[in-house]
């Protein structure tokens, strides 16, 4: 089955700079279209369901911020990206601001633009067929609960490596659902509705199960790579849960030493002392815990202090910008000197390229993850010859 091409739609009024995006668009295989006037971007935005749209953020009329609120009451899917010339803080305030609108917000493109800097974006954008952009029907309760039952949910493997040694300590498993009539269906799309369904127990205790089976099968040579698997905060209402969980482990034969809970910071700080019991429990029955997306939800660091976590998390958006910005490398030198003043270890995640792995190694950060080191496979992968002696 060929697989149609991703749609991008560059908005810029300048029409050398929508030339330029279009040519490098689809001199990468995309289908690019151009629109140089801001009142026709919602028209034909429904019309052509773009993958992505880029956006020049300042233009006479009609500005970019007036854009994303009329994506945002048409519900486009669609990824967008800012490009602007002006203050970075104003570009994120400004993707920040479509974040809160519901929109699938890029990292914002910053001018003058370089080719590299464009193609990077543009590669990251997933492709047709498996992005919620395309028209494809959203997957409904019951898709999930058919995909539960039939076990099509599975986990697939992102390395963690020891930033210093550069050896891999771990995994992250990352829930991936294989659907025969929406695709390969990214997370994003059906971790929301398990949470919302309820469907999250079963599907955390899928992807648990099946990553303890398959990782316990790999023997010997990888009975010490650790296994951080994220945690739904939704879960940690549940006080039997970590009696639960443990024996999953147990029965599979996986100590509960090599697991890493990861939990989002915006849920596991907001009233602390509710799920301080809960989180207890889970370092009593030998897990280890995380903040995941560490840096995104204004955690308190007294906080920080009094729960039981034991590892920081660098959300990717901080992580992605350590290159270009010196806002993000003072932020995330004081993460990492706060994680590890607390006596916390830092990972940093989403790491792209090896300037960025170099910075975090000078900064101090103990581990890492990112495609520059390994995007999430399935266990085959593993399996060949990845995993450390
Ligand atoms: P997360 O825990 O922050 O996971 C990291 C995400 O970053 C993953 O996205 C991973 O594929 C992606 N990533 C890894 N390296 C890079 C990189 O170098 N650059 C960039 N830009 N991204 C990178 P994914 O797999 O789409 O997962 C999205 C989110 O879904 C996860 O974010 C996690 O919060 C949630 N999730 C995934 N699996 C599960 C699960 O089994 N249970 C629960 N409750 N949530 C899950
Ligand atoms: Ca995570
Ligand atoms: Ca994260």
């Amino acid at each position: 089955m060929t697989q149609r091409r991703s749609r991008i739609l560059v908005v810029d009024d300048d029409p050398s700079v929508a030339r330029v995006l279009t040519r490098v668009a689809q001199r990468l295989g995309f289908e690019a279209t151009a629109v140089i006037e801001p009142g026709q971007v919602v028209a034909r935005v429904e019309r052509l369901q773009p993958e992505m749209i880029l956006l020049d953020l300042s233009m006479p009329g009609l500005d970019g911020v007036e854009i994303l609120r009329a994506l945002a009451l048409g519900r486009s899917r669609a990824q967008i990206c800012l490009i602007s010339g002006a203050d970075r803080d104003v570009i994120d305030a400004a993707r920040d601001l479509g974040h809160e609108l519901g929109l699938q917000m890029a990292e914002p493109l910053h001018k003058p633009l370089g080719r590299e800097q464009i193609e990077r974006t543009l590669r990251a954008i997933e492709p047709a067929g498996t992005h919620r952009g395309t028209g494809s029907p959203e997957p409904s309760v019951a898709d999930l609960d058919e995909a539960l039952r039939a076990g099509n949910i599975v986990p697939h493997y992102q390395p963690k490596l020891d930033l210093a040694s550069g050896r891999m300590t771990g995994v992250e498993v990352l829930a991936r659902w294989n659907s025969a009539k929406l695709g390969v269906v990214s997370p994003g799309r059906f971790i929301p509705l398990a949470e919302s369904s309820g469907a999250i127990n079963r599907l955390t205790d899928a992807i648990a199960r099946r990553s303890f089976e398959e990782l316990a099968g790999l023997g010997e040579s990888s009975n010490k790579l650790g296994i951080a698997v994220n945690l739904s905060p939704r879960l940690l209402h549940d006080l039997v849960y970590p009696d639960h969980l443990l024996t999953l482990a147990l029965e599979r034969g996986i100590d509960p030493d090599r697991v890493t809970l990861e939990i989002t910071e915006s849920e596991a700080m907001r009233n602390p002392t509710r799920y301080l019991d809960i989180l207890v429990r889970f370092r009593l029955k030998g897990f280890h815990l995380s903040v995941d997306d560490f840096g995104t939800g204004f955690s308190s660091l007294v906080h920080l202090y009094k729960l039981p976590f034991e590892e920081i998390k660098i959300d990717r958006t901080f992580v992605a910008d350590l290159r270009e910005s010196q806002e993000a490398r003072v932020i995330v030198k004081a993460m990492i000197a706060l994680g590890r003043g607390l006596g916390l270890s830092v990972v940093a995640e989403g790491i792209e390229d090896g300037e960025t792995a170099e910075t975090l190694v000078r900064f101090g950060c103990d581990a890492g993850q990112g495609y520059h080191f390994g995007a999430p496979h399935g266990i085959e992968e593993l399996r060949g010859g990845r995993v450390p002696a």
